[in-house]
């Protein structure tokens, strides 16, 4: 198991807005039992920032950066714990598979990637702490939401959709972004609050008929099985697996997407035949035990953000590669240690890896 992490005796004398203003200034101590809460609180905080802009006023140039500062932010709480793999689930699968994921697990733990915090499943909670416990069912159409404008979107940018909803529905609405206010809005209004992510109009016209569908036949709320959640316009097996696992607690299926389905067929996971990603998550699921199936998901899409990204993989501060995990390792970057031309380089990815390349200077 990952180790635990060393805790101040000082954090129990500061105040929580003090402790709040001391993450956000860099320079946080805290304690286990208080982490969670006030790493919702601090990113509150940042989204609190973001919501005194006009709806229109957010520019992607400026988003990007606060994106950064929020993950910034996190790095300064605590690590990112995943479960590593049972030695008894190791015997199954494709040989090293558990070592390959248990690589993942350690240098995920050394990183936030825009996952962690901007992900769909933790955006409603980033946006709203507590979302998720105080008010499940607006938490489930938020994430419904999210997952649905994320396909060729990167999650900073969904992010700032997300954002701008929040802040246009708060002041419509009195219950805020939920399914009765966004149902009030054209397929127009709605495509001016969600302009920056992909494919944006059509994803308008989804959402727009998606509300009228949850209020008509799910008594206002999302569906709880997987057949109702893909009849839903615009909402695939990825999208709808994910929000089972994070919406109802319902684990019955991995959401795979491109990072995934990449990664899995990198590492020989999946038969060449896995040519889509629903063909990978058939694969995947045959062999993977079921209590990993909600865990890989942010840990490959983290690692794939930052570390093995298309088409520019950073073999020199991955584990995989110097331990010879990876067949696909770039040699002529793993030849001595990480120059600082590459430092200045790996220090533009879209999060702190600072921890990853002292280990290889
Ligand atoms: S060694 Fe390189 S190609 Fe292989 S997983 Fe790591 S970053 Fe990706």
């Amino acid at each position: 198991m990952p180790s635990k992490r060393v805790i101040s005796p000082s954090i129990g004398v500061l105040t929580k807005k003090k402790k709040i203003s001391n993450i956000l200034n860099g320079s946080a101590v805290t304690d286990e039992a208080s982490l969670t809460e006030i790493k919702k609180e601090a990113k509150t905080e940042e989204a609190r920032k973001n919501c005194n802009a006009d709806d229109t006023s957010i520019k992607s140039g400026d988003s990007i950066d606060t994106a950064r500062v929020k993950v910034e932010v996190e790095s300064e709480l605590s690590p990112n714990i995943f479960p590593k793999v049972d030695p008894g689930d190791s015997l199954k699968g494709p040989a090293n598979w558990a070592k390959i994921y248990n690589e993942i697990v350690e240098m995920r733990a050394k990183f936030f990637a825009p996952v962690d915090s901007q992900g769909c499943e933790s955006m409603p909670n980033t946006i709203t702490p507590g979302l998720k416990l105080s008010d499940p069912k607006k938490y489930r159409f938020q994430l419904l939401i999210s997952l649905m404008l994320s396909s060729q979107t990167k999650d900073e940018v969904n992010y700032d959709a997300m954002i701008n909803l929040n802040t246009g529905l708060g002041k419509k609405h009195a219950q805020g972004f939920c399914l009765e206010a966004m149902s009030q809005l054209s397929e127009t209004e709605i495509d001016s609050y969600i302009c920056k992510v992909g494919f944006h109009n059509r994803k308008a016209q989804y959402i727009a008929r998606t509300c009228q569908i949850l209020k008509s036949e799910f008594n206002g709320d999302i569906p709880n099985n997987i057949e109702d959640i893909v009849r839903l316009p615009g909402v695939g097996p990825k999208m709808g697996y994910l929000l089972l696992q994070a919406g109802w607690g319902i684990n019955s299926g991995i959401g795979v997407d491109v990072h995934l389905h990449r990664l899995a067929s990198l590492w020989h996971w999946v038969s060449p035949k896995a040519t889509t990603p629903e063909k990978c998550r058939i694969e995947l699921e045959s062999w993977l035990p079921q209590n990993y199936w909600s865990d890989i998901n942010p840990l490959i899409v983290g690692f794939g953000q930052v570390i093995c990204v298309p088409r520019a993989s950073n073999c020199d501060i991955c584990a995989l590669g110097r331990k010879k995990l990876c067949s696909a390792a770039n040699k002529k970057l793993l030849k001595g240690p990480v120059s600082e031309d590459r430092k200045s380089k790996l220090m533009k990815q879209r999060a702190d890896l600072t921890n990853l390349i002292n280990e290889y200077l």
